[in-house]
């Protein structure tokens, strides 16, 4: 389960910030590239967050789609799937442009 070493470098990422204090709450934007299921991401937070500031702490997954650009047309798009073509001409020779994101949105502390 590949959400398991995601969440490990998120509770790392969140850990460094929050320090001694106890987080509550923490909402991450992933990029579709990463396949990230949402129920699996929550068990592997938990399991990453057990031990560390971020324990017990709800985690909120808000998946981006990937975005790419077209070489051959230009035109730009939008899928939750790794693009194999243009689908506006069917060129192959397309770059991607966004959805390998991972960014620690929110985080909230406990009072
Ligand atoms: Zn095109």
């Amino acid at each position: 389960m590949h959400e398991l070493g995601l969440c490990a470098s998120i509770v790392d990422a969140v850990a460094t910030r929050a320090g001694e204090r106890s987080v509550g709450r923490v909402r991450v934007q992933v990029g579709a590239l990463h396949h990230v299921h949402p129920e699996a991401f929550e068990q592997s937070f938990e399991v990453a967050a057990a031990g560390s500031v971020a324990e017990g702490a709800s985690a909120e997954l808000v998946l981006l789609p990937v975005t790419f650009r077209c070489d051959t047309c230009g035109a730009d798009g939008q899928s939750m799937e790794q693009p194999s073509a243009c689908p506006s001409c069917g060129s192959v020779d397309i770059e991607l442009t966004g959805g390998d994101e991972l960014v620690l949105e929110l985080l909230e502390y406990r009072a």
